[in-house]
């Protein structure tokens, strides 16, 4: 399914943690969740806006939830940092087909020996996903002192994976499949021209979405480093952010 606006831009994709819901797991703001839902209507309504879809590195099942709660019916979203993609109108989920069977025997080892490791230690992996493995330890400081351990560990073995630290957790991502993978089959399965596409993120793992799109921003709590990436960072934090930026595009349109 494609989709044309009459504005400037056809699709934004939009990281979730840190964008749409807080980087805690406090409680999502659900009233500003609706604004982007009623925004989401009136794109498909009038064709006068993007649409806003998702990019996430959580679990697809959680990517799914979230994109029906913004009412995006049309147009995929990616989950697991490019593993994923789920397509809202045929209800369908794809693997990335260049993960391989060894790809998932790899992670399965990971997996193992990061819970021999760890697990004494207050170390869980966050359930769900499928072709990466991602650690939890609700002492952040702790998290990141294991990193560089969980790095060489991963390296040694010679197993092909892409670690690195988002705000609370360890994130271990098969080194061929990130963000931009995830976007780039979005692109080719819909035909959006990614010309008139913009996106929203908040951390350097998001640099992978910056680097597909043809405009990029954050919200006001983003990582300093990923802000240079950035054509606008909001006055506003998390959600307010998001609104603002949709609101950004908008007049962006406005003045060509
Ligand atoms: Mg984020």
């Amino acid at each position: 399914m494609s989709f044309q606006s009459t504005g400037k831009f056809d699709l934004v994709i939009c990281d979730i943690d840190g964008c749409l819901s807080p980087e805690s797991h406090a409680p999502i703001n659900e009233s500003a969740l609706s604004r982007i839902a009623e925004h989401n209507r009136l794109a498909v309504a009038h064709k006068d806006r993007p649409i806003v879809t998702l990019c996430s590195g959580r679990p697809i099942s959680f990517v799914e939830a979230m994109c029906r709660f913004i009412h995006n019916t049309t147009i995929p979203c990616i989950g697991e940092n490019g593993v994923w993609l789920y397509d809202p109108g045929a209800n369908t989920f794809e693997m990335d087909p260049m993960i391989t069977a060894e790809h998932l025997e790899a992670v399965h080892e990971a997996s193992k020996l990061l819970r021999m490791k760890y697990q004494a230690d207050g170390v869980t992996e966050q359930p769900g996903k499928s072709a990466a493995v991602t650690l939890y330890h609700s002492d952040t400081e702790y998290l990141r002192s294991i990193l560089p351990e969980v790095k060489r560990e991963l390296q040694d073995r010679g197993w092909p994976f892409r670690v690195s630290m988002t705000w609370f957790y360890i994130n271990c991502d098969l080194d061929h499949v990130n963000k931009a993978t995830g976007i780039a089959r979005l692109f080719a399965q819909t035909g959006i021209d990614p010309a008139r596409t913009a996106a929203i993120g908040d951390t350097l793992a998001d640099k992978f979405m910056a680097d597909s799109v043809s405009f990029f921003a954050c919200p006001a709590n983003a990582d300093p480093e990923i802000k240079k990436s950035a054509a606008y960072v909001s006055p506003y934090d998390e959600i307010e952010g998001v609104l603002d930026i949709l609101q950004h595009l908008d007049d962006e349109h406005a003045t060509g």
